[in-house]
């Protein structure tokens, strides 16, 4: 930020104005109260945060100041916070300023990238946002097939620059989302079958460590770091650029939705148990459990098929077949259309609370289960059920950090809600979860809900954990990075 910038901030704040831009005049920033590490009161002094603002490129933002409001918000409604200061980062050197800062201040410390994190953890009240999202850019180079991709970026960037080549790589089902996130924590996809996690599929990254070291991370140098990125989260510092490894795909793939009504949806889960135990990597499907507007409960199967047409119509043809479907709308569309498909059901702004599982396996009374979880919840929610297995558990466990490779199915319950009852909609969604979770073994953290604790994590992480910590010790062992499925340093 530029030091006009800041007056105009520090004469409107002290005059209890919002700011909304640059004053001529020049005045020292005001001393800002903020919040440790530990979440303790401290009070960051305005020189040290007017040098911070004039070694930025981009915007440092401080309330008040007119972009403040909008680059606080998260997707997650739920977590209305409100940092100290949010560093605009448009490069490494900006995110280097930003670690460094929050290191030698001890300052609580969020990282942004695409902002949809389902656990709030991208935003604090009272530490420093470093958001990611001016930077973005992905560039492909398709004759290594690989996508360089700046961590600002979301998946339709990702999808839409690599399949301008024919190529792809695993991202997830809802186009805003930001793509480091995701692919740090793991990402599941709708090619995730045929080509693993978006995890899987990086080859080298940029990351401004806890020191504030831009490093480098690949097989052949920092390759303890990689792997630690290959599912271990935001633990290890900022990941500025990612590689990714790239695919054949073409743009055009068969795809669309099936949908019944509810009353057969115990034959068409079924079905899809079944089915995901044979089918081919090229297919990915997802069931979703879903109320009308008019509160009437359907089941639908999703599916993407990425390879020859032909092939693909028999592949899908009995599932197209069963019972008395009231639409179908598979047929060749875009891959890049099918990838923004589900965005409008999840859209930024409402309240979201999530439970998620991953399932060894599940037979008819765990259907039975399942849909009665559904139909009697108390308040509504969406329930999705998807086939794993494939290339995600052809990974061996601890060849990345990503600890959930050996389960058959992924199952995720979303509550979303615009009332002002979020209490009553996480008791009715934990309750219905509490009938589901005896049939899980481990959960993706990506998709964790806030209240999950320390030991649950660890315990998630299993034989991986003790290598992500010695790891954490050795590039974050102040846990400066602890605001996201936290891997605390090895003592
Ligand atoms: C609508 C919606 C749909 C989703 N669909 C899928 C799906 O299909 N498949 C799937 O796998 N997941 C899915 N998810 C979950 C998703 O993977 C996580 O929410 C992920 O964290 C989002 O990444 P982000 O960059 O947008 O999030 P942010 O909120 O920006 O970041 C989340 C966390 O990631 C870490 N982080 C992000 N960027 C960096 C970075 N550059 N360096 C270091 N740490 C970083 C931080 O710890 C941060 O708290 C979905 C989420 C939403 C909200």
């Amino acid at each position: 930020m530029k030091r006009r910038q800041f007056v105009g901030m520090a004469i409107a704040l002290s005059a209890g104005l919002p700011f909304r831009g640059f004053a001529s005049v020049l005045t020292p920033v005001s001393d800002l109260p903020a919040k440790s590490l530990s979440g303790a009161d401290l009070l960051l002094r305005g020189s040290s945060v007017e040098a911070l603002g004039s070694n930025l490129a981009g915007e440092l933002l401080l309330p008040g100041h007119e972009n403040y409001e909008q680059a606080r918000h998260i997707w997650n409604g739920m977590f209305d916070k409100r940092p100290a200061l949010i560093a605009r980062c448009t490069g490494a050197s900006d995110v280097i300023q930003a670690v460094n800062f929050a290191r030698e201040h001890q300052l609580l410390t969020a990282v942004r990238a695409g902002g949809h994190s389902f656990s709030g953890k991208s935003t604090c009240s009272g530490g420093i946002m470093i958001d990611l999202e001016p930077m973005t850019g992905v560039r492909v180079d398709p004759t290594a097939r690989r996508a360089f991709l700046e961590t600002g970026s979301r998946l339709h960037q990702l999808d839409r620059e690599t399949q301008a080549f024919g190529l792809a790589t695993t991202a997830g089902t809802v186009s805003d989302t930001g793509a480091a996130g995701l692919t740090l924590g793991g990402g599941l996809g709708r090619l995730g079958r045929r080509f693993g996690l978006s995890c899987d599929n990086v080859v080298g990254a940029d990351v401004v460590t806890a020191a504030g070291t831009l490093v480098h991370a690949s097989e052949s140098e920092n390759a303890d770091l990689l792997w630690g990125l290959r599912g271990g989260g935001g633990n290890f510092g900022v990941v500025t650029s990612l590689e990714y490894r790239l695919h054949p795909v073409d743009p055009m793939v068969l795809a669309g939705d099936v949908v019944w009504p509810v009353e057969q949806a115990r034959d068409v889960l079924r079905y899809l148990v079944d089915f995901g135990e044979t089918m081919p990597d090229e297919l990915g499907l997802e069931a979703a459990l879903v109320w009308t507007p008019e509160g009437k409960p359907l089941v639908s199967v999703e599916a993407c098929w990425s390879a020859d047409h032909a092939a693909g119509e028999k592949v899908l043809a009995p599932l197209r077949r069963l019972g008395k479907p009231l639409s179908d709308t598979i047929a060749p569309m875009s891959y890049v259309a099918i990838q923004s498909h589900d965005d409008a059901g999840l859209p930024a702004g409402r309240n979201y609370y999530a439970k998620n599982g991953f399932l060894p396996r599940l037979d008819e009374a765990g259907i039975d289960l399942i849909l009665a979880a559904f139909l009697e919840a108390p308040t509504k929610f969406i329930a999705f059920l998807a086939p794993y297995g494939g290339a995600y558990g052809r990974v061996p466990v601890e060849a990345t950090a990503f600890p959930n490779r050996n389960e058959k199915h992924f199952v995720l319950m979303i509550s979303q809600w615009t009332d002002g009852e979020g209490d009553r909609h996480l008791a009715d969604l934990r309750g219905s979860w509490k009938r589901i979770d005896p049939l899980t073994r481990g959960f993706y953290t990506n998709l964790s809900d806030p209240d999950t604790s320390s030991a649950t994590i660890q315990q998630n992480y299993g034989r991986n954990f003790a290598r992500l910590s010695a790891l954490k010790a050795k590039f974050d062992p102040m846990n400066l990075f602890r605001l996201n499925a936290n891997v605390p340093p090895r003592a």
